[in-house]
């Protein structure tokens, strides 16, 4: 398989200036809260949090611990069949946190749980309804797995009072054997985006595609044109990046006129809004993305 090592200029982003993580230490300091944003060293942190308007910021925390069941060839997630058991204080804990913290937006997401009999679903809900219970104006997306295809813990989820449902397919349909989990199919994951925007009327869906797999036009075209069939509202494209050695090599970098291309020809399909860009990650300002295209 064709091996690219060298980054392009486009990629090379300085690490966000420290003011950035330091407001977010400050504003963290003893919520005991882990955002995805500070942990991962996301280099979007200054676009997410920028501003002064914190009623559209925007951080990602994870819920259900950090370790994963599945282990998918682009992810550096640690794995294990029998991760630790969920905190049952969590949804309490994560609901008061985020009242005092008066962020405008938030993504939860969670490792995939499938030692689980329900996957977390019903931790995750309970979480929703806790937030929306303390802190009512917060807009909360959730970013989900597939739930092994369990369609009524997609919809349980979906009717928590969420915002916005996002369940990623992570790349075109015939890549995702070599790219996902094997037990992840592309199908199913449709399955999951169509359950949620039957579950509750004018529920917002989101996906989100990594380019720079080896996936081609045609093929992409063929995940929008599905996607859209499913009725989902946002799609968002990033550059893949390897974490590691160890996962599956880069095919290609991107470039930005490409992103921008596929972004247009998102909306021209009627996706609602579209974050495109090397740097993109599915939760990249989703709060400010939705105020402007959603509740304007
Ligand atoms: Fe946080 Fe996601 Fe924004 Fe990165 S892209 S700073 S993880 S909200
Ligand atoms: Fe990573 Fe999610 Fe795959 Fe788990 S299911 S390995 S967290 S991408």
């Amino acid at each position: 398989q064709k091996q690219i090592t060298r980054l392009p200029e486009w990629l090379k982003t300085p690490i966000p200036d420290s003011s950035s993580f330091k407001k977010i230490k400050n504003d963290l300091r003893g919520l005991n809260l882990h955002t995805v944003c500070e942990e991962a060293r996301c280099p979007n942190i200054s676009d997410c949090w920028g501003g002064s308007d914190k009623s559209a910021a925007t951080a990602t925390i994870m819920l259900m611990g950090d370790t994963c069941t599945r282990g998918c060839r682009f992810c550096s997630v640690k794995t294990s069949k029998a991760p630790p058991p969920l905190d049952p204080h969590e949804p309490e804990h994560t609901a008061e946190a985020l009242s005092r913290w008066g962020l405008g937006y938030v993504v939860l997401t969670s490792v995939d749980r499938d030692d689980l009999a329900d996957g977390g679903a019903r931790h995750f809900a309970e979480t929703v309804r806790k937030i929306k219970h303390k802190a009512p104006t917060i807009l909360v997306e959730c970013l989900t797995g597939d739930y092994a295809g369990d369609l009524e813990m997609v919809s349980h989820v979906a009717q928590s009072g969420l915002d916005v449902y996002a369940h990623n397919v992570e790349t075109v349909e015939a890549l995702t054997p070599q790219v996902r989990d094997r037990r992840a199919t592309f199908r199913q994951s449709l399955s999951v985006l169509k359950a949620a925007k039957e579950a509750k009327e004018g529920l917002i869906t989101k996906t989100s595609i990594m380019l720079g797999l080896g996936e081609t036009e045609e093929q992409l075209w063929h995940a929008l044109r599905e996607l859209r069939g499913v009725g989902v509202d946002v799609v968002t494209f990033g550059q893949y990046m390897r974490p590691t050695k160890r996962h599956m090599p880069v095919h290609e970098y991107v470039t930005p006129d490409v992103f921008e291309l596929w972004r247009q020809r998102a909306l021209d399909m009627g996706f609602l809004y579209c974050a495109s860009g090397p740097l993109v990650r599915s939760s990249y300002k989703a709060g400010e993305a939705f105020i402007e295209n959603v509740l304007k």
